[in-house]
């Protein structure tokens, strides 16, 4: 952390975030040659995996694949140790991947953008943080993630809880014992299904609330096989064209099925399932073509799962209660390890709060369905204000004084989720309406990063100092993500891709579904000189 504080310093280009996201667009920045002025809440670099530090915390994109390209030497000398990459290990990658391009001396840590403001008359971005810097920048760019606003519900008496609570998403950086406690976890999305297993494991007692039964299917992770990474390595670059080319931007090592589960007799439509199911992962979406678009194929998938899950949970009621009578994929499929067998241990109990919310914390503990639970802490897994809360709880104000909240107040609008109209000259990395949330992330943030440096090096070049996108083009871009949204089962269920999990938050599906499709169209009007953004 930098003492000085910052005040009317002028740069080319203000980041806001130090995750993949901040780092590389900041890298590529001074690469080109602009000054850059980086700021970040955190300490150090590592974004999401800076700040989720929960037990069990770890990628379900694979590790081999979860990780920058953009460097054959960075991804030849970098050795993963497993198939999946636990936090700590994608953490120590972002530093490395920050000591070696040498990133942080651009970065302001422990600074908080509070406020952005765009100057008409001087064309520039006047940044504010709450240590009290002032920069102007000619570009600002919001590298501020999409999972990155943590979301604990407004619970009724919560600030008399004497017990300590714990975030998933703000997770301490020493660590937490819970060793002879008794526990709740609050949530069973990913966060909770992952850190579940190892807080059972530590604590006397765990009590899980669960408000909606998620589809989790085995992870599988496993020591990374040296043979397999050097086999990937000795052609990195095909290795990671061909996932470019998949819907998700991975995957490409493993059969991903075209057929429908209609075209194939029962007994290989069972095999099939369990071969996938045996691979591990969010493969198994791709045993068959049409399990994220028809309700019947979908139904054979979830009713897999569901079998699964009454195997392995001893207890016939609380596998019931596990059992979720969704659509699989709608939302978020989850990769676990060990997460429904956690559930037959003696120190775990499960409470379905879907039909009667949790009533009230007290200073002991908590009260759901007239009970009274005894806690010493509390975990909330209860996610994020997804893809539009990191951004909107800065003030950010376009032409004429036009705050990104009003203008977003009927759910977010933007062109190539890069660019919004009345906000010149700001970019917004995996913002919604790209691919972001629904493609690997790592991916999508070296394509957006490239893609803004570029976009940025083309209006220099023609002297352009405004830069941005025309309301036409947006109101277009919008209708595109909604009716490929349309065409799946994705808007059928209450997800955090439609902001159904913040009361009040607009329904809109927010991610643009099909990573090559987007890229391809992105390119396109960047060869046709950014068609669709006016320049002045
Ligand atoms: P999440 O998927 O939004 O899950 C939040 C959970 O909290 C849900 O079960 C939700 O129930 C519950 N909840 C919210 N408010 C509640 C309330 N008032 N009472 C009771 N329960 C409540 O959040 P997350 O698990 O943090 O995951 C968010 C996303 O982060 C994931 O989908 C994934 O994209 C990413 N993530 C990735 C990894 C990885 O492995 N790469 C790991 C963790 C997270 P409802 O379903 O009823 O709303």
């Amino acid at each position: 952390m930098q003492d000085q504080k910052l005040r009317g310093r002028q740069v080319d280009v203000v980041v806001v975030g130090a995750g993949f996201g901040g780092m590389y667009m900041t890298h590529l920045l001074v690469q080109k040659g602009l000054s850059v002025q980086a700021f970040e809440r955190g300490d150090d670099v590592g974004g999401t995996w800076y700040w989720n530090r929960y037990p069990g915390c770890r990628c379900d994109v694979e590790s081999m694949e979860y990780s920058y390209k953009f460097s054959d030497e960075l991804q030849q000398e970098w050795e993963w140790s497993e198939r999946y990459s636990p936090q700590p290990e994608i953490l120590a990658y972002a530093n490395h991947v920050a000591d070696r391009f040498d990133l942080r001396r651009h970065f302001s840590f422990q600074s908080s953008v509070t406020s952005a403001k765009y100057n008409e008359a001087d064309k520039l971005w006047v940044v504010e943080t709450d240590r009290g810097d002032q920069v102007n920048a000619r570009y600002l760019i919001m590298a501020t993630g999409c999972l990155s606003a943590a979301n604990i519900p407004d619970f009724q008496g919560l600030d008399v809880f004497s017990g300590p609570t714990y975030h998933t998403g703000a997770w301490p950086k020493e660590g937490v014992d819970f060793a002879g406690q008794k526990v709740a976890v609050i949530g069973t999305g990913s966060s909770g299904i992952q850190s579940i297993p190892f807080i059972a494991e530590q604590a006397k007692h765990l009590t899980v609330f669960q408000r909606t039964p998620n589809f989790s299917v085995p992870a599988r992770n496993k020591p990374l096989d040296r043979g397999v990474a050097a086999s990937i390595k000795a052609d990195y670059a095909q290795f990671r064209a061909a996932a470019y080319q998949q819907p998700a931007a991975f995957g490409a090592h493993f059969p991903r099925r075209e057929d429908s589960v209609l075209d194939v007799p029962p007994e290989e439509r069972d095999a099939r399932f369990e071969e996938y199911w045996g691979h591990g992962g969010f493969m198994f979406l791709s045993a068959f073509g049409d399990i994220g678009a028809s309700p019947e194929t979908n139904k054979f998938a979830g009713d897999f799962v569901r079998k699964k899950i009454r195997e392995i949970v001893k207890d016939p009621d609380i596998a019931e209660i596990l059992c979720p009578d969704s659509i699989i994929g709608c939302k978020r499929l989850v990769a676990d390890s060990g997460y429904f067998e956690t559930f037959n241990r003696a120190n775990v109990d499960l409470v379905d709060v879907s039909s009667s919310p949790i009533e009230r914390f007290t200073a002991t503990g908590l009260e759901a369905k007239g009970q009274a639970f005894e806690l010493d802490a509390v975990v909330f897994a209860t996610g994020f204000d997804a893809m539009t809360g990191a951004l909107l709880r800065i003030d950010i104000q376009g032409r004429e004084g036009l705050s990104l909240k009003d203008k977003w107040s009927a759910g977010p609008r933007t062109y190539l989720g890069l660019a919004t109209a009345g906000f010149p000259n700001l970019f917004m990395m995996t913002g919604p309406g790209s691919p972001s949330v629904l493609a690997n992330m790592v991916t999508g943030i070296e394509q957006h990063a490239e893609y803004i440096a570029e976009a940025i090096s083309w209006a220099d070049e023609r002297d352009i100092s405004s830069f941005e996108a025309a309301l036409d083009a947006e109101n277009k871009w919008v209708e595109v993500v909604n009716m490929r949204s349309e065409a799946t089962l994705y808007p059928q269920c209450n997800s955090w891709y439609l902001g159904a999990n913040v009361p009040g938050k607009p329904r809109v599906f927010m991610p643009f579904i099909g990573f090559p499709d987007y890229v391809a169209m992105a390119d396109e009007i960047a060869a046709k000189g950014y068609e669709g953004f006016s320049k002045a």
